[in-house]
């Protein structure tokens, strides 16, 4: 069975938006914050599977609330900050 990711996201007049603060697009891009602020706005499927990386140190520089550096502690799950 495919795993299905919940993805809660606050952004409330986006098309894959509902009830719950829950996204309902069958995939979703993050990147970092300065990644994300060079553009362009859309990226197809394809074009997202081979971006380079964008690593960052803080969560504050993702707008992913889950992020934790690789190797630090283990998997905590749901994990979410502010
Ligand atoms: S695609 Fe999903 S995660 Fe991205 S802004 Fe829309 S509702 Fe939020």
């Amino acid at each position: 069975m495919p795993h299905r990711l919940e993805v809660y996201c606050t952004v409330n007049n986006c098309r894959y938006w509902e009830q719950g603060n829950r996204c309902q697009a069958d995939r979703i891009l993050v990147v970092s914050d300065a990644r994300a602020s060079e553009g362009p706005e859309s990226i197809s499927s394809l074009e997202a599977s081979t971006l380079d990386a964008t690593p960052t140190g803080t969560c504050a520089e993702t707008c992913c609330r889950t992020f934790t550096p690789a190797g630090v502690g283990g998997r905590e799950e749901g994990a979410y900050r502010a």
